[in-house]
């Protein structure tokens, strides 16, 4: 499919020289949807780690795009805990919720090409007429000629059959036919928030950066974010996609499997544990230390490429 501007297609793996000719800039990203847990701990402690490793940049991005799901109160808790931790980030915090003319404006650019056009089905319309997907049902097309007459809910972009592929910095290659794994995926929700998709595109591009490292569990979103970026003419960061945390049962750390809270009070001995999950061996000692201590430790001695790849229990 042809994108806004020509970009080059194919396995989009960036050479390392391409990537040290441009400053680092780093993110972490959490949906202020609850408070942080060992598992949102792992994203903000590799991505925080890999920036400094890089002498780059790290920002802090609050997603809330889902407005319905996320407060404010979220959002100062998370900061405040993440300060307790000894984290700094790099300018000011961004909110989703206040940048919906960016998404917007990304939307139109779609629609103005004919890459995105309104559809008017249900879910249940959907669920009905469709094959099984990687995420649910495959939508099946119905809207992409025209509506015919029905009233527009939701904003699709349109994808092809081409796989999609990226090389991981820790996963390695990771390939999507999207078509067939996914559909024409909604970009503008019915309700009419944006898509969590349409938003990370636009914000990583908008604020440059480079280099994505975040839980594997978001590995799947990763082809329908490239694909977005190259409709839009927009750079691909470098993606590195962390070992997800899952407690006894198996299941990913997170509100809904009832992860427990980080407590403001126990940071020490919780970094510590979250050092050795991303392969570190630090001294139990080292668990006396204040936060900003343990983390200035382990950004020297920091080694993406000792990063273990698979999941692991949490054991905080
Ligand atoms: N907001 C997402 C989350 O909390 C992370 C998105 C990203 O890092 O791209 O799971």
């Amino acid at each position: 499919m042809a994108g806004l501007e020509a970009r080059p297609r194919g396995c989009g793996k960036q050479s390392g020289s391409q990537l040290s000719q441009q400053p680092y800039i780093g993110r972490f990203a959490p949906s202020p949807t609850g408070p942080l847990h060992f598992g949102s701990l792992i994203a903000a402690l590799g991505s925080y780690l890999d920036a400094h490793t890089h002498r780059g940049r790290w920002l802090l991005r609050m997603e809330d795009v889902d407005e319905p799901r996320c407060s404010q109160a979220h959002a100062d808790e998370i900061l405040r805990v993440l300060d307790a931790y000894g984290f700094e980030w790099d300018g000011e915090v961004i909110y989703q919720s206040r940048r919906k003319a960016l998404y917007q404006a990304a939307l139109e650019r779609l629609a103005d090409a004919g890459l995105a056009y309104p559809c008017a089905c249900s879910r249940r319309e959907i669920a009905d007429s469709s094959i099984a997907g990687i995420e649910g049902p495959v939508y099946p097309g119905t809207c992409r000629d025209g509506l015919a007459g029905r009233a527009p809910r939701a904003w699709r972009v349109k994808v092809d059959s081409q796989p999609v592929c990226f090389e991981d910095r820790l996963q390695g290659k990771h390939c999507q036919n999207l078509e067939t794994d996914i559909g024409d995926f909604v970009i503008r929700r019915a309700d009419g928030l944006f898509a969590y998709q349409l938003a990370v595109v636009a914000d990583d591009h908008e604020q440059g950066v480079t280099h994505v490292v975040r839980g594997a569990d978001l590995l799947a979103s990763t082809p329908r974010q490239i694909h977005l970026q190259r409709l839009l003419g927009y750079a691909m960061p470098a993606y590195l996609h962390l070992p997800v945390a899952v407690n006894a049962a198996g299941q990913k750390l997170s509100k809904q499997t009832l992860a427990a809270p980080l407590e403001a009070n126990q940071t020490g001995p919780v970094l510590v544990a979250a050092l050795r999950f991303l392969g570190l061996q630090p001294e139990s000692a080292l668990a006396h230390a204040k936060g900003a201590e343990i983390l200035a430790w382990a950004s020297e001695v920091f080694l993406p490429a000792a990063l273990p790849r698979n999941q692991a229990t949490a054991s905080a």
